[in-house]
């Protein structure tokens, strides 16, 4: 790209997310430690445990978690090697594993990047390799990943950070296309929002393959691991820990199934690939996400044929939600002649761009993450009501939805300007019908 249409391509970010610098800099420094409290502060006798309770509520034994010692136990070499042994067999199925290259979204300097679509490939060979450890080993190897959780994810926030050190310094190189909200200037906000759109080392993008390989796939395994751990303690697995399995399971083998369906979301087509990203899919999915199935390990409970019911019927109702629009919305986008489509309703606006207003996106404007939050409480209400920590992910999971829903709605006036309050009075709910 020359330097004038990089110019012309690359404009200054003017407006701030996520209360700017200040709100990056708290965020890349805060919620690296929530996990440690949250995975240190759940034990068998509560989540929050007691110790946690007296470290937060006394400042003299607030300062004392910080000790030399205390850091340093937060790294084990062995999980290292084990947790870099991992990435790097990711990478080298991503190579290795045939897949069919598919083209995303047009950017906006016209070109198409191709990407290789084998993540459901990757993650029956991952699934395949761990059901032969259990059938010739049995499932103490796995208990590997209990033992050494801290130590993993300790491993797994280096690598983040690494990674968003890498793609920031990069991104100065010339010819790079800049994602248009991640070039303020700031370094501290560039580099936790997301500089460069697409970071790519040969054909390889880092973004895409982050987006749905180490996390979920991560969040996969150590949910298995976590059952291990209680099938070890128990003699067997509780309903609420095999339905915690299921469910989560399923969400992060759909994803990779519907692979190419990324390619429309805001992550590619929009951010840029920085920290949020890097640590977001990296070391949160893996490690937060299974938040209720190592509770689950830690506090089995058992659930009622009545409970049992209630979350059943709350999943099937989230996904059926959550992947019918998602799918339709991505059916639409890849090719809106599809017969398949011709009975959706839709408005043409003056960007040239179709949008959906009936069917599931003629119900509210996201009416997705209302499926997903939906799920959400199926994953969270096995772990019973005895201890709170377990609901964690539910609450900032709806601020992550609403917040997603202001800046997506941003994007969107911005590009559709007078076609989107068009589509707005149309389509007048942004998550909720009929409530908000
Ligand atoms: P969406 O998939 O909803 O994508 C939003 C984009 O879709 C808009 O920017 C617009 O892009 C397009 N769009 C909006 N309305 C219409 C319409 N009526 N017709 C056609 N296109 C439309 O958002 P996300 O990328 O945020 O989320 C994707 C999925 O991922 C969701 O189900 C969400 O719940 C899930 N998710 C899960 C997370 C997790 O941690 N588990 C985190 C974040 C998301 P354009 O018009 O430019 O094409």
């Amino acid at each position: 790209m020359s330097s004038k249409k990089q110019h012309l391509y690359n404009p200054k970010t003017t407006e701030y997310e996520f209360l700017g610098p200040i709100g990056a800099f708290l965020m890349i420094t805060t919620l690296p430690s929530l996990m440690y409290l949250l995975h240190l502060g759940c034990q068998p006798e509560g989540c929050p445990s007691s110790a946690l309770v007296n470290q937060l509520s006394n400042p003299q034994n607030f300062v004392q978690f910080f000790s030399i010692e205390n850091i340093h136990s937060l790294f084990d070499l062995q999980a290292s090697i084990a947790y870099v042994g991992y990435l790097s067999y990711l990478v080298l199925a991503w190579y290795l594993i045939p897949g069919r290259w598919v083209e995303g979204t047009q950017l906006r300097d016209g070109r198409k990047l191709k990407y290789k679509e084998n993540g459901f490939r990757s993650m029956l060979l991952t699934l395949s390799i761990i059901g032969c450890t259990i059938l010739f080993k049995g499932h103490e190897p796995l208990l590997f990943i209990y033992d050494h959780f801290i130590g993993l994810m300790t491993c797994s926030i280096i690598v983040s950070f690494s990674i968003a050190i890498y793609v920031y310094l990069v991104s100065f190189q010339k010819g790079k296309l800049l994602a248009l909200g991640g070039n303020s200037g700031n370094i501290i906000y560039d580099f936790m929002i997301g500089r460069e759109l697409n970071p790519r080392i040969g054909s390889f993008d880092i973004k895409y393959f982050i987006e749905l390989r180490p996390g979920i796939t991560g969040w996969t395994i150590i949910n298995i691991a976590m059952a291990a751990k209680q099938y070890h303690d128990l003699g067997y697995v509780t309903i609420g820990m095999i339905l915690v399995m299921i469910f989560q399971g399923w969400y992060c083998i759909d994803s990779v199934y519907n692979e190419p369906a990324v390619l429309t979301t805001m992550d590619i087509t929009t951010d840029g690939f920085g920290w949020m990203l890097s640590f977001g899919n990296i070391t949160w999915l893996s490690f937060l996400y299974p938040l209720q199935a190592r509770y689950l390990a830690l506090k089995p409970n058992h659930l009622s044929w009545l409970e049992i019911a209630i979350i059943i019927s709350l999943q099937t109702i989230g996904y059926t939600i959550f992947r019918g629009a998602n799918n339709e919305k991505n059916a639409f986008r890849n090719n809106p002649d599809d017969p398949k489509l011709k009975d959706l309703k839709y408005i043409t606006t003056e960007s040239g761009s179709k949008l959906i207003v009936s069917s599931w996106w003629g119900k509210a404007r996201h009416i997705n993450y209302l499926g997903d939050w939906i799920m959400s409480w199926a994953w969270c209400l096995p772990c019973g009501f005895n201890d709170i920590f377990p609901y964690f992910y539910v609450v900032y999971f709806a601020v992550l939805l609403i917040h997603r829903e202001l800046r997506d709605e941003e994007k969107c006036k911005k590009k559709y300007k007078k076609d989107w309050d068009r589509y707005c009075n149309l389509v007048k709910y942004k998550i909720i019908p009929g409530i908000y």
